[in-house]
């Protein structure tokens, strides 16, 4: 797969708690999102510090965690009560599924990586994997019932690394999609997941006969040093060779994921890779900052305290050196990390995009989504938990209920709209979130937005009626995130014991 980003747990201080991606729901908070306060901060009106070009000292750290889905799954809990799928999707509008297929093999662990991945699958452990998704679909279609019809919007297949499966067994993960599922994958947007080692000509055309819009490849660095110290070894040709491969199948979006932060990486050498990517002319670009998270391979090796002002000050320097990069060759930018190319179609999902419930997710690493609860089956980031939960998921019989996850109240809801919204460069529509939920983000969430336009994180100039980050508020993204997570959610994170 690509992202290396994916889920960072980092235990944090601040807002109360790591977090990673998200997903889940939080609960426990009243109703009323809003603690609060007060304050309506409007959105325009603003002083605002304007945040300095550095780490200021009142300033949070900026690189606190990646909020790609909220609440986090570290926040997901065991529901005691397995409610069935069929209850779960009764009632929900069934006409714009988002269709997610998780496969957690790759065929080396980077370091810097904590998905839900594991290496060295033997065959058969792929075969019995494709068995139990196949056994998960049957009984999700089944769930989703006849009472209207059920259509699928959009799909993905991510991981891991989809593209670890062989032609055949990807073809097998088409007709799974398709025949048991129901999603007609040429007729949607379909995007996949994929390596340099696995991006082989006999997969792709499986991938592009089959309908995918869109291919995304973690290359990481094209500096075979600085993949190497992200504890990520491959050589450029390789790299090179798999984009020629990709660019033959015609699939209209190429992603390239690329990393910052990395040891030894300076301006000039982060220009190169951002250059031989641009070489492609890559539909989007997302540039992730580099975590080192709890149990991934570079936190056993790297002293904790390398995540100190120095890397984030590093960071903050190679994302601005990025950022105007790609905007200076022709590329918008969507959120932090992500960068299209202004005439490319958008075909693929957003960064952030999974504002709306309705999302179906098949393996075991996979979330779903309904307006209530969001559920996936345990999570883990040590190969031997990975190992274990994955067996456990391929001998399981039964697929007809949730096992894990987190219910979402109304507050939650309201969070999870303002925090996915304010994250994409283009800002929240304020009547959006009324006509969602009636009331205003700045009553329900005065204090946050008041202290956000204090550190200059709110643009002043953004049109009325439209709430946005300043390009300062942008970079904070991951530091700025997590401060608007429920106490429920916080606790729940913290409470997490990482495994
Ligand atoms: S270990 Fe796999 S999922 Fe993680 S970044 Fe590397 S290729 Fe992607």
């Amino acid at each position: 797969m690509n992202t290396p980003t994916a889920p960072s747990y980092e235990p944090e201080a601040t807002t109360g708690g790591g977090t990673e991606a998200t997903t889940g729901g939080g609960t426990a908070t009243p109703a009323q999102t809003g603690n609060g306060t007060a304050t309506p901060a409007r959105s325009g009106s603003g002083t605002a510090t304007p945040a300095a070009a550095g780490v200021a000292a009142a300033l949070p750290r900026p690189y606190r965690s990646y909020v790609y889905a909220y609440p986090h799954k570290t926040a997901y809990r065991p529901l005691t009560d397995r409610p069935a799928l069929a209850e779960l999707s009764a009632g929900e509008p069934k006409d714009a599924l988002s269709l997610y297929a998780h496969i957690p093999f790759c065929e080396v662990r980077c370091g810097f990586c904590n998905l839900f991945t594991r290496i060295g699958a033997p065959d058969e452990l792929t075969t019995r994997y494709l068995d139990a998704l196949e056994r998960q679909a049957v009984a999700v279609r089944e769930a989703l019932g006849d009472d209207g019809p059920a259509r699928f919007a959009t799909a993905a297949f991510g991981g891991g690394t989809p593209t670890f499966l062989t032609a055949a067994e990807l073809t097998r993960l088409c007709d799974i999609a398709e025949r048991r599922m129901g999603a007609d994958l040429r007729a949607i947007p379909l995007s996949v997941e994929t390596s340099p080692a696995t991006a082989t000509a006999d997969r792709l055309a499986v991938l592009a006969e089959r309908g995918a819009t869109r291919l995304s490849i973690g290359v990481q660095s094209f500096v075979e040093a600085e993949a190497r110290a992200a504890v990520r070894p491959q050589r450029r040709a390789d790299v090179e060779a798999a984009l020629g491969r990709i660019r033959d199948t015609g699939v209209p979006v190429l992603n390239i994921d690329l990393i910052y932060g990395i040891d030894g990486q300076t301006e000039e050498s982060w220009r190169r890779s951002l250059d031989a990517a641009l070489a492609w002319r890559p539909e989007e670009l997302y540039l992730y900052p580099l975590y080192v998270r709890p149990l991934t391979g570079l936190g056993r090796l790297q002293d904790p305290a390398a995540a100190d002002r120095a890397w984030d000050e590093q960071r903050l320097r190679l994302y601005r050196h990025g950022r105007d990069h790609l905007l200076s060759h022709g590329y918008e930018q969507v959120s932090m990390r992500m960068f299209r190319r202004a005439d490319a179609p958008a075909l693929g999902p957003d960064d952030h995009a999974c504002q709306t419930d309705g999302m179906i997710g098949l393996g075991c690493g996979a979330r779903s989504y309904t307006s209530r609860l969001h559920y996936s089956f345990d999570y883990a980031v040590d190969m031997r938990e990975i190992r274990s939960i994955i067996d456990r998921y391929t001998e399981t019989a039964d697929f007809s209920r949730a096992e894990v996850g987190r219910p979402v109240d109304a507050g939650e809801a309201r969070r999870r709209h303002l925090l996915q919204s304010l994250l994409q460069a283009e800002g929240m529509p304020v009547a959006d979130y009324t006509a969602r939920f009636g009331g205003s983000p700045f009553e329900d969430f005065g204090a946050e937005l008041a202290r956000f336009e204090r550190r200059g994180w709110l643009d002043a100039e953004a049109p009325d009626g439209l709430l946005r980050l300043s390009p300062e508020g942008l970079a904070y993204s991951d530091g700025l995130g997590p401060e608007l997570f429920s106490p429920a959610v916080r606790a729940a994170m913290a409470a997490y014991e990482a495994k």
